[in-house]
């Protein structure tokens, strides 16, 4: 039996890999992980594969506090990486909670960030999804939609993101860094994401052929101390998130002066839970202000048929990892 015929091209550089890569139906292969689960599925059918396996972005540095993740480190070099561990453990505990260690040798930061919902629906060739037929219908909207989104969602899809590190890098306000026809060019990692509204087919604001080139964590070692990251999963092997919180605090004298939240497994994006950080500023870190980020937190959810448990499921999951966090370091 044949497989799919595509075309096949290893780049050298980062210039390379954008124009194979503009060219329509081009995929671009790295550790691989995502890529061929996804082709096998039939969720895609590249004309073109771009490998830029070989770049030279696969570094893990850490220099006045500022950690910077090339595109292409491979997760278990992130989370092993002693600046990783002892500065930035919340980082590590997102990608040991992601994957198994041979799927951890093999990805690479910028597959994690990058890789597709793991909706059934998606998934499976012959069933009605918008994000991989536009215009063809949401088989989650009506039918099984216990994984879907609360926050961020549209008629047209529900589906949630699937990341771990996503959501510890938001609440750390990373930023990444691209590069396309404009140039190199940086910002927040959360402005990365699309929300679904009419066009679920795009995930992210990348335009055509530009590539992912690293990640910048800005000084957070204040928050070392005092970060988690809680992942609820459905069986205790390696599982993608039903919840998950990562929660970073810096407090003074008592009060917390600073908050990071962001929760997985809830939306189409990594969610930030900014009402929740607002509430918890200023705050003695007791059960009150606790609670508070709590509720907040669930504000606005919006369950469909069978999601419903994922809001007290959030609720709680964001009150103990500020438990786990806001006592003596
Ligand atoms: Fe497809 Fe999104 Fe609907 Fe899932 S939720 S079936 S990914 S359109």
């Amino acid at each position: 039996m044949s497989g799919p015929s595509f075309r096949y091209s290893r780049v050298a550089n980062a210039h390379d890999a954008l124009i194979q890569a503009s060219r329509p139906g081009t995929a671009f292969l790295a550790g691989g992980t995502d890529l061929l689960q996804l082709w096998k599925a039939g969720a895609i059918a590249p004309a073109a594969v771009v490998d830029i396996s070989r770049l030279p972005l696969d570094h893990v540095e850490f220099v006045d506090g500022r950690l910077s993740l090339g595109a292409l480190a491979r997760l278990s070099d992130v989370a092993s990486h002693l600046d990783v561990t002892r500065y930035h453990p919340l980082i590590a505990r997102a990608i040991l909670a992601s994957a198994s260690g041979q799927i951890r040798n093999m990805a690479t930061v910028g597959g994690n960030l990058l890789q597709r919902t793991r909706c059934a629906y998606f998934r499976k060739e012959g069933l009605a999804c918008n994000k991989r037929t536009p215009g063809c219908g949401c088989g989650a909207l009506a039918g099984e939609n216990r994984q879907a989104a609360l926050f961020g969602a549209s008629a047209s899809c529900v589906a949630t993101h699937p990341s771990d590190l996503a959501v510890a890098l938001t609440a750390l306000d990373a930023e990444v860094e691209v590069f396309g026809a404009e140039g190199q060019r940086r910002f927040p990692l959360r402005d990365l994401y699309r929300l679904p509204a009419e066009t679920p087919e795009r995930d992210t604001h990348l335009a055509a052929g530009e590539l992912v080139t690293g990640i910048n964590i800005p000084n957070a070692t204040r928050f070392a101390a005092r970060s988690t990251y809680l992942k609820i999963r459905d069986r205790a092997s390696f599982e993608f998130a039903v919840v998950s919180v990562a929660a970073v605090l810096h407090i003074e004298n008592g009060r917390i002066v600073e908050a990071g939240l962001a929760a997985g497994g809830v939306a189409p994006l990594p969610w930030r839970l900014t009402r929740s950080e607002a509430v918890l500023v200023g705050r003695a870190p007791d059960a009150r202000a606790i609670a508070a980020a709590g509720d907040m937190a669930i504000e606005h959810a919006r369950p469909l048929d069978h999601n419903g448990f994922k809001i007290t499921l959030l609720r709680n999951a964001v009150i103990r990892a500020l438990q786990t966090i806001g006592g003596q370091p």
